[in-house]
């Protein structure tokens, strides 16, 4: 646990007080995103040996070599977004099931694809534990997305691929955005596609960022 803090709810809820504090330092502005951060417990996303360091703003390890994004990764992707509440949310790569689990706060309903079997598993357990329920999580290959649920008006990729994957585009809804992480491996931007026409779209890099790879047909082989 961060120095001075207990570990039980009170120390949690403060932890999570601070952490708001230090991503509003950062930047972040949008109340929304602020209020879900400081609503979703963290540590119950992460493995219990590291619960102590749920507040950090640092990944951790979740197991099959996976990581849960670091909490100001996830508000600047989260606020890139610019939900308002009534939006339908693709999401690739649910991991922990965190970046999901904010979303469950800013839009009406979440699908979230998550390739390896453990972590669609346990972030489906951890999402009904914390009584989410407008999140559901498919396992399989987010790259092909999931044309049987879109148009999505927002669709975030939480894995970092070679490129924007075709499919992810064509499933978007015309004025809708993708956000998410593209480029060659340790060198990749952070990206916002906005749909504004049928076959016509607007790009912006966001920045820099790292993330662990996107494996899939329309991403890394594995
Ligand atoms: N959103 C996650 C969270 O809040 O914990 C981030 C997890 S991690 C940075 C990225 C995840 O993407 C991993 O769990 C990985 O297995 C998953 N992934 C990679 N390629 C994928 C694909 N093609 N389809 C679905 N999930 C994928």
């Amino acid at each position: 646990m961060q120095p001075g803090l207990s570990a039980g709810p009170a120390g949690f809820a403060l932890a999570r007080r601070r952490l708001v504090e230090h991503l509003y330092a950062g930047g972040v502005r949008d109340t929304r995103v602020l209020a879900a951060f400081e609503a979703v417990p963290r540590h119950l996303l992460v493995p219990e040996a590291l619960r102590g360091q749920a507040y950090r703003d640092t990944p951790l390890p979740i197991g099959e070599k996976q990581t849960i994004s670091a909490p100001a990764v996830v508000a600047a992707m989260t606020e890139a977004m610019e939900l308002e509440g009534h939006e339908q949310v693709l999401e690739i790569g649910t991991g922990s099931g965190y970046q999901a689990a904010i979303l469950s706060q800013l839009a009406a309903r979440i699908v979230s694809i998550e390739r390896i079997p453990k972590l669609a598993s346990t972030s489906r357990s951890a999402l009904d534990t914390l009584g989410v329920t407008n999140v559901i999580v498919y396992l399989g290959d987010g790259t092909q997305g999931r044309p049987q649920e879109a148009p999505y008006d927002r669709v975030v990729v939480t894995a970092g691929g070679p490129e924007i994957p075709r499919p992810l585009l064509g499933q978007l809804a015309m004025g809708g955005m993708l956000v998410g992480p593209f480029g060659p491996r340790g060198k990749q931007e952070l990206v916002r596609m906005r749909r504004t026409g049928q076959t016509r779209f607007t790009r912006e890099v966001l920045g820099p960022c790292q993330f662990v790879d996107l494996i899939g047909e329309n991403g890394w082989a594995a």
